[in-house]
């Protein structure tokens, strides 16, 4: 199967997915995560009009942006250190991948010496697992409440990755709590803060994830085949 064809049949999922949760097939975007991939093929995927290339590096992400241009969104979603976050503001439209304050406030730092203001997910370790990137679910409310105070920082929304499960069901339990956050922090009213993004699913479970309420899923192999060995 080549990329334009796999982009199809996981449209056509993500649509009735979609459906079964009573929202419109266009509430749900589609990202490509290009972590490995090589450049004719994420070219395929901007080609059949992916909206969001995903990259776990900023290193790479910057060698394929000169290289690829600005036709589809580039959003960062891996582990950001801080001392990239001057890169990452500069590459990005929207960094998934903020979990902790001082991340926040010098992105924020940068943005403002950039003359721009960085959209932002709070990305949240539903499950606790330790090898997790992710402010912990109990913290999550009190550094959205603290990273909306910062002027060059938007908050547009939650990022979470579940533990890997062989039966994508069991992966909703964690899908439903990160809507149930988002839900409770948009009864808060917190200004600045628009809790319209849900960024969960990835190609084992972003059918279950659309279900429990995603607006973007994050789609590796299921786009681009397995990954070699890293
Ligand atoms: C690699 C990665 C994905 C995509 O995973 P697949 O199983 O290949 O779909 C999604 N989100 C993050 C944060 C990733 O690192």
């Amino acid at each position: 199967m080549n990329v334009a064809d796999n982009i199809r049949q996981i449209r056509e999922a993500m649509a009735e997915a979609a459906r079964r949760s009573g929202r419109p097939a266009s509430s749900v975007r589609l990202m490509a995560v290009t972590k490995t991939v090589d450049d004719d093929r994420i070219l395929a995927a901007i080609r059949a009009g992916v909206e969001i290339i995903g990259e776990n590096y900023v290193q790479e992400a910057k060698r394929k942006i000169e290289k690829m241009g600005n036709e589809s969104e580039w959003h960062m979603i891996g582990h950001l250190q801080t001392n990239k976050a001057k890169y990452a503001v500069r590459l990005f439209d929207m960094i998934h991948s903020v979990d902790r304050l001082e991340l926040a406030a010098e992105l924020d730092r940068r943005a403002r010496a950039d003359g721009r203001v960085m959209k932002v997910l709070i990305e949240v370790n539903v499950s606790g697992e330790e090898t997790k990137s992710g402010v912990p679910l109990a913290t999550a409310r009190d550094l959205v409440r603290a990273v909306a105070l910062l002027e060059n920082i938007s908050i547009r929304g939650l990022m979470t990755m579940p533990p890997w499960f062989d039966d994508p069901e069991e992966a909703r339990p964690f899908f439903r709590a990160l809507r149930e956050l988002r839900d409770q922090i948009t009864g808060e009213g917190i200004p600045q803060v628009e809790m319209r993004e849900l960024s969960m699913g990835m190609t084992g479970d972003y059918a279950v994830a659309i279900e429990e309420g995603a607006t973007v899923v994050r789609i590796g192999r299921g786009i681009f085949g397995e990954r070699p060995a890293r």
